[in-house]
């Protein structure tokens, strides 16, 4: 059988960091993948164009039941670090809006090129195609299974991500392998997905995006926002703006909870009176169902004038004073039942996973079992939109990879 220093399973964003990290540091590294390819879900992140950082990566931007275990990864590998490794290995990097942190190449297959050259380079030794079903301590020597032995190691890093993206690679064989090992998971559930919603009016917007100021309420009370671009789907809301809260849908999703937006973020209620006021005035034989054009997308402000009830042959001009604030109040908070969140299959991360508090901050190595370490997303950790999950794996990939003694 086999034998190697240190063995890594799962060939994503942290696996790689982790085997890297330790392969430069002169370790014997098998690093074993399940695809037949290593990064398979990189390539696909981004819309294909990976944002693999973003400048304000910090703790406020994660979550978990104990969110303060990533600080010391975050910290050892912050943002410019990452950007400098990256650069090291010669990938050139632009920042863009939000301080997303992209490939120069506008292409999520440089970041795959560079990282499996600098595997090559650096001797990991991958084995591809190879789906590990468990893994057991001997002593002091791990053996780790397909259908057959594969493989003996004294280290071992499960990096084998989280539920999310099934088609790309997620999976709960990291939760599995952990657990035989006695390690614990809180409640796992799709995040940064789409949000289900009455389906009525988002299908008639489909492919609409709207800059929105979210809510999720439950029985009158607030608890997520976040602002920034929405899109209207068949079934739902999505976009980045929905992406952000729908963590908060999918953990609540026994609740009664409400998607209310607000269309018109930086504009004041009296701003608004003025806007239809001016149209009223200039333009008084104007379409009532119009009165939303050029400040809305026009679908989305017929819709918006549909859902206050106001009738379509009306003119401008003839809307009383009460129609005037339905339609203020409904463009200013728009209410959708919320019905649930995409699954896994859809969900970019997974909320929840393997406990951090059996693990060591400061080396990601198990309290449970000496020489078994755990990085990335199979871990109760995830972050918001935006090049965030990716540098928790890059920072807890490396943190797994550096401290093996
Ligand atoms: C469509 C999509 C787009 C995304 N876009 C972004 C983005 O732009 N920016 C961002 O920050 N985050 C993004 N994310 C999230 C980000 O990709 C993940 O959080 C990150 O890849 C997690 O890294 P990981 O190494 O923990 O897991 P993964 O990258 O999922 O890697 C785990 C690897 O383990 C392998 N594996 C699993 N089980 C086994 C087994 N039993 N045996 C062998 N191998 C196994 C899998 O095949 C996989 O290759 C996106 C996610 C998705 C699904």
């Amino acid at each position: 059988m086999k034998k190697s220093e240190l063995t890594v399973i799962g060939a994503g964003a942290s696996g790689i960091m982790a085997a890297l990290t330790a392969a430069m540091q002169g370790k014997k590294v098998t690093l074993i993948e399940r695809q037949a390819r290593v990064g398979r879900k990189l390539m696909a992140t981004g819309n294909g164009r990976c944002n693999i950082t973003n400048i304000k990566a910090d703790l406020p931007f994660y979550h978990g039941d104990n969110v303060g275990f990533a600080e010391y990864a975050l910290c050892s590998m912050p943002v410019q670090k990452t950007i400098e490794f990256f650069s090291s290995i010669g990938l050139l990097t632009t920042v863009e809006e939000g301080g997303r942190v992209y490939p120069l190449s506008n292409s999520a297959n440089s970041v795959v090129d560079t990282l499996r050259y600098a595997l090559e380079a650096t001797g990991v030794e991958i084995v591809n195609s190879c789906l590990i079903k468990t893994a057991k301590k001997h002593g002091d020597v791990f053996r780790i299974y397909s259908d057959e032995p594969v493989i003996e190691c004294n280290k071992l890093i499960i990096a084998c991500g989280g539920a999310a993206g099934e088609k790309l690679g997620g999976s709960q064989d990291g939760y599995k392998i952990l657990k035989s090992f006695g390690h614990s998971s809180t409640a796992i559930a799709p995040a940064l997905s789409q949000i289900k919603t009455k389906p009525d009016f988002p299908r008639s917007l489909k492919g609409v995006k709207a800059d929105v100021r979210a809510r999720i309420e439950e029985n009158g009370n607030t608890i997520a926002t976040s602002e920034g671009e929405a899109l209207f789907t068949e079934t739902g809301v999505s976009g980045p703006a929905i992406f952000d809260i729908s963590r908060t849908a999918a953990v609540n999703s026994n609740k009664n909870l409400e998607l209310r937006l607000n269309f018109f973020r930086n504009r004041t209620e009296a701003d608004l009176y003025d806007y239809i006021n001016n149209k009223k005035q200039k333009m008084p034989n104007l379409s009532a169902s119009e009165v939303w054009t050029g400040a809305l997308h026009n679908r989305l402000g017929r819709m918006l004038i549909k859902y206050s009830g106001i009738d379509s042959n009306k003119i401008v001009s003839e809307l009383s004073q009460d129609e005037m604030s339905k339609i203020v109040r409904n463009s200013l908070d728009f209410v959708l039942p919320i019905y649930g969140t995409d699954s896994f299959s859809q969900a970019q991360v997974t909320a929840g996973g393997i406990r951090c508090s059996e693990f060591c901050d400061k080396t990601m190595q198990s309290k449970i079992v000496k020489g078994l370490y755990a990085c990335g997303e199979v871990l109760d950790i995830d972050g918001d939109c935006g090049g965030f999950n990716l540098q928790w794996a890059w920072s807890s990939g490396y943190l797994a990879g550096l401290t093996l003694d």
